[in-house]
């Protein structure tokens, strides 16, 4: 049975389009959710109405026993996981002074501590074969300040120094670690914002407009492939020139 990728956080925005683009580029992809069960669902549906193998599963990535079933599950079912993407996240936007303990543990545990029980969830397949690749999803509030997501810039940067870390230790038994840190994706996340900060932060776009979840998916599917088998460590800025 030929390998698996499993994508986290997959039932909207960009790991909807992260999923979609790997099925396209050949992979049986595991379409994770938390709460939009029909979006994965649906998801699911329509690429194996193309043709694709993909199967939605439940799980949340805090949740450490949650996802070694989800990697159990996916593996016996599409193959084992030779690709992860760690795309799952939360964020918040509010004064650091009025983040309480529980808003803090969970941004931390979705969006850090969830890539860790996923990668600790595939790396005994991959270290075993000594072939994998992980791409971690930060952002570029992880690379810059980012005044009220202070909380939420924290996991991201985390993400980067995870990314770094897990690429020098796993480099050995050839697994790729990277990263993609987008810039403004015109998603849910984005949304929530209302327009005027989004109008603010299209101005703020050197390429004049937001990104797309296609656009990610882009960078992602590039990491993932043999077109990157030289590329491990990496941060892939995404950002239509944000950061430069
Ligand atoms: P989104 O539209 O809010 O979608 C979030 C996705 O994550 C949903 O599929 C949601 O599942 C899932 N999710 C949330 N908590 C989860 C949990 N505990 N376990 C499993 N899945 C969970 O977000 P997005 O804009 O696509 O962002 C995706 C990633 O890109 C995030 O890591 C985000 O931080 C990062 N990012 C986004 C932007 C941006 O501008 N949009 C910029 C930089 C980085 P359900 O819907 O099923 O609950």
């Amino acid at each position: 049975m030929r390998a698996s990728a499993l994508v986290t956080g997959a039932s909207r925005g960009i790991g909807q389009a992260i999923a979609a683009a790997l099925a396209r580029e050949g992979w049986p992809v595991c379409v994770n959710y938390l709460e939009h069960r029909e979006a994965a669902e649906d998801l699911a549906a329509s690429l194996r109405a193309e043709g694709r193998a993909a199967l939605a599963i439940q799980a949340d990535v805090a949740d450490r026993e949650a996802v070694e079933a989800m990697v159990r599950d996916a593996s016996q079912a599409l193959g084992p996981v030779e690709l992860l993407v760690n795309n799952a996240g939360v964020s918040h936007q509010g004064l650091f002074q009025d983040v309480d303990d529980a808003l803090w543990d969970r941004l931390l545990a979705v969006n850090l501590t969830g890539a860790r029980n996923a990668a600790q969830a595939v790396l005994p397949h991959m270290l075993e074969e000594k072939r994998g690749c992980i791409v971690n999803i930060s952002s570029i509030w992880g690379l810059r300040g980012a005044s009220c997501e202070v909380a939420y810039a924290c996991t991201k940067a985390a993400l980067v120094g995870l990314t770094r870390s897990l690429a020098l230790e796993l480099a050995p038994s050839g697994i790729r670690v990277n990263c993609v840190a987008p810039g403004c994706i015109e998603t849910d996340m984005v949304r929530a914002l209302g327009p005027e900060t989004r109008a603010m932060l299209v101005e703020e776009t050197p390429l004049g407009r937001l990104g797309t979840p296609e656009d990610i998916a882009e960078a992602v599917a590039f990491l993932a492939s043999e077109r990157a088998s030289f590329l491990t460590g990496q941060v892939l800025t995404a950002d239509g020139g944000f950061v430069v």
